[in-house]
């Protein structure tokens, strides 16, 4: 449930009511809008808690949160959630770009790719050093070694780094080499690597599984919100439908559906919603235009001999294209396109 104050209250009574919510066991989220100020309770609320702090000094009204979903809600926060990474800022006024390979593979590759999309103006750079494979006998990433040249690439460009974690195991080895924690698809519903991301205090991208609902997702968001951490973002990277053209189906509407339920950012990735490099700008636009606070894109220096997603990956040429594109679009919704750091 949460809390909205009354138009007139003081800091003491907002103070009052934090106190005593701790005193119950319970602790508050305090968000200030611009017209109201909400106190989101987070614990295991009862319904007679609701008389209990409706008649505390300050309070307008307790309302129930009526969603499965508590922390991710609107209704829980009412305003947008920005996540700061390094001089990024993630779910404001800008679109902001992250890009680079599906898979590290070489130092050469990683810096390569890491300046060009830099230079095209992308604001975070991508590259996974553990790599979820349908089949065990495709290339499962680098490992450390991999991270090690996600560094240099950070070092070298001053692009923050987004990378895929898989197991909790290595979320602390990872958290020393990124900036961003990405939890893949296939790993979306694995709630004790969740828990994990949560408790690091690590910025998170959480991915949509391939069969998840938009409310499967948020609730697996909730396991990393409820552990403290509320530096996440979400990623729709398409879902598996009856479709086969495409590797996956993107679900364009479930990027106003977030904007609409919950406070969190919302990137969209084409590449891994299309499987084809030409459908990505296209699909890049079409969630720009929906209200996308940023965007992830595969590319690679040599698409044709890349160890994965090739298909799906831009060259250095297509991706400076794109970024050209997006910038009227995101106009058109009234959006910027984040300059480059
Ligand atoms: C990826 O980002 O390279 C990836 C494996 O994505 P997903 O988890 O969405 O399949
Ligand atoms: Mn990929």
């Amino acid at each position: 449930m949460f809390i909205v104050m009354s138009r007139g209250h003081t800091e003491g009574e907002l103070k009052g009511i934090l106190d005593r919510l701790s005193e119950m066991g319970f602790s508050g989220h305090v968000s200030k809008g611009v017209e109201r100020t909400v106190i989101g309770v987070v614990g295991r609320t009862y319904p007679e808690l609701r008389d209990t702090l409706e008649f505390l000094p300050g309070v307008d009204e307790v309302v129930p949160i009526t969603k499965p979903y508590k922390l991710s809600s609107r209704e829980f926060q009412p305003q947008d959630t920005v996540v700061r990474v390094g001089d990024v800022t993630i779910g404001g006024a800008e679109l902001v770009v992250m890009a680079g390979p599906c898979a590290v593979e070489t130092e050469r590759q990683v810096l390569d790719t890491a300046r060009a999309v830099k230079a095209a103006g992308a604001n975070i750079f991508r590259g996974g050093a553990f790599k979820p494979s349908t089949s065990p006998y495709q290339f499962r990433g680098l490992g450390e070694e991999g991270l090690k040249m996600l560094a240099m690439a950070r070092e070298e460009t001053g692009l923050p780094i987004i990378t895929e974690v898989m197991t909790p195991r290595d979320v602390e080895l990872v958290s020393r080499y990124a900036d961003i924690l990405q939890v893949g698809a296939r790993n979306m519903q694995n709630f004790v690597l969740l828990d994990e991301v949560g408790m690091s205090g690590m910025p998170v991208m959480l991915k949509r599984g391939m069969s998840a609902t938009i409310q499967e997702w948020l609730l697996s968001a909730e396991y990393i919100l409820s552990q403290g951490n509320h530096k996440l973002l979400l990623c729709e990277r398409g879902i598996r439908t009856f479709e086969t053209y495409t590797r996956n189906t993107m679900d364009v509407s479930s990027i106003p559906v977030i904007e609409k339920v919950s406070h969190l950012p919302i990137i969209a990735d084409p590449s891994h919603a299309t499987g084809k490099w030409y459908l990505v700008a296209p699909m890049a636009l079409a969630a720009v235009a929906a209200g996308a606070d940023g965007l992830i894109i595969e590319v690679h220096p040599s698409p044709d001999t890349a160890l994965k997603d090739g298909v799906q990956s831009l060259t250095f040429e297509n991706f400076k294209r794109l970024m050209a594109q997006i910038v009227p679009v995101a106009q058109a919704v009234g959006r910027r396109v984040m300059a480059s750091v």
